[in-house]
């Protein structure tokens, strides 16, 4: 739309007549006790990804990867629903442990841990570690006699849209002679652990991760040393945008249970540690305009948070949103950024969006994992969001 000097400066918002859905109304309740940039965390739907794991998973157990959002309120629904816990540091240990996690319910799933962290483990009484490592086995031996481990190996993540195995697996090959070794130092050999990457559309990385994974576990049984636990990682995918195709947690997890079947023996324990697909469909971030101008032929939107808060996930996660408003109307190309002084703070610059004003909302959904988890404190002096649970 081609803009006026006198628009751009004193713009009157036309009152909107929208419709609004559910969603919306829930947002212009809370915009009235909350001040913006805020996220939506539903507990509602906390409770439906779980029943869905449970219900097309039931033989697996699913740990709670807390990094995918370590918020107090999130551990403390998944407490209540009965989860366990996967955690990558002592820190991470610390927090759901206070919040009144089991140690028995948690998995410490960093396959390179410092000596202090391992130390940790021990006195509060994790049990089940991973690695994938010759080096770490003799660390773990030293600070965590007796400790229960995984060996992690190194799968196929085709199609992933985060890579998880460049920096850790093991080559499978290597799998049954490092458990071995764990024995030969103390340890207790336990199972096998894999991560196919995070929001891996492509269930055959889980069917082939799991048909070498049955490789290592008869080669252990031929050999002496019998294997119990089966950690299947996580990596279940999300739908990010209303219209997405291709995404079928349903049939994944249906191919998943039918090779578990198969190729394990009933006595076999497996469990899970998804992060993504427990919390990302949760998520609910509000955010409003705080300026607009007309740059390069198209209305240019700067929202009250960016790249350095909630929607770090564009970094770090690789992560694609779908932008909305309260506001209808023609909808024109436009350039959505954030607040802080850098360009690289720019959230989409061929957005259809209809014509926005000074305060008016843009939202997103599906953005519960990988957001405010990796947010800055508040860099250029713009603060994260505040999560609230509703
Ligand atoms: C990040 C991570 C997870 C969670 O992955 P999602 O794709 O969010 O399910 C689980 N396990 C390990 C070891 C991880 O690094």
């Amino acid at each position: 739309m081609q803009m006026t000097h006198a628009t751009l400066r004193r713009p009157k918002p036309p009152r909107s007549k929208a419709v609004l859905n559910g969603i919306e109304h829930l947002i212009r309740r809370m915009l009235k006790k909350h001040k913006t940039p805020f996220m939506l965390i539903k507990r509602a739907v906390l409770e439906k990804q779980y029943e869905r794991f449970r219900k097309c998973l039931p033989d697996v157990t699913p740990y709670y990867a807390i990094k995918a959002n370590p918020h107090p309120s999130v551990i403390k629904s998944f407490l209540s629903l009965g989860t366990g816990f996967d955690v990558a540091s002592a820190s991470e240990m610390k927090e759901v442990l206070r919040l009144g996690a089991s140690p028995s319910k948690i998995i410490f799933a960093n396959t390179i841990k410092s000596p202090e962290d391992i130390a940790f483990a021990k006195k509060r009484g994790v049990r089940l570690l991973t690695f994938d490592n010759e080096p770490e086995l003799y660390k773990i031996a030293r600070h965590y006699p007796r400790a229960r481990v995984l060996v992690r190996i190194k799968v196929a993540n085709h199609g992933s849209v985060v890579e998880l195995s460049l920096k850790f697996g093991a080559d499978p090959e290597q799998a049954f002679f490092l458990l071995r070794k764990a024995r030969a130092l103390g340890l207790v050999p336990t199972g096998v652990s894999f991560h196919v990457g995070s929001q891996s559309k492509n269930v055959e990385n889980y069917l082939q991760a799991l048909e070498i994974t049955a490789g290592i576990f008869d080669e252990a049984e031929e050999n002496g040393l019998p294997l119990k636990i089966v950690d299947i990682g996580g990596g279940f995918p999300i739908q990010h945008f209303d219209n997405e195709i291709g995404i079928n947690f349903e049939r994944m997890a249906q191919a998943i249970k039918r090779e578990m079947k198969e190729r394990f023996g009933r006595n076999i324990k497996f469990i899970a540690e998804p992060g993504r697909f427990l919390v990302g469909p949760s998520g609910i971030l509000v955010t409003q305009v705080i300026g607009r101008t007309f740059r390069n032929n198209k209305n240019y939107y700067y929202l009250n948070d960016g790249i350095y808060a909630d929607f770090s996930g564009m970094i770090f996660d690789h992560a694609r949103y779908e932008f909305k408003t309260l506001r209808r109307g023609q909808r024109f190309l436009s350039t959505l950024a954030g607040p802080t002084c850098d360009s690289l703070d720019t959230l989409s610059t061929n957005e259809e969006i209809t014509e926005l004003y000074v305060g008016d909302v843009v939202y997103v959904k599906n953005i519960g994992a990988y957001s405010s988890a990796s947010a800055t404190s508040g860099f250029n002096g713009f603060s994260p969001a505040k999560i609230i649970l509703v």
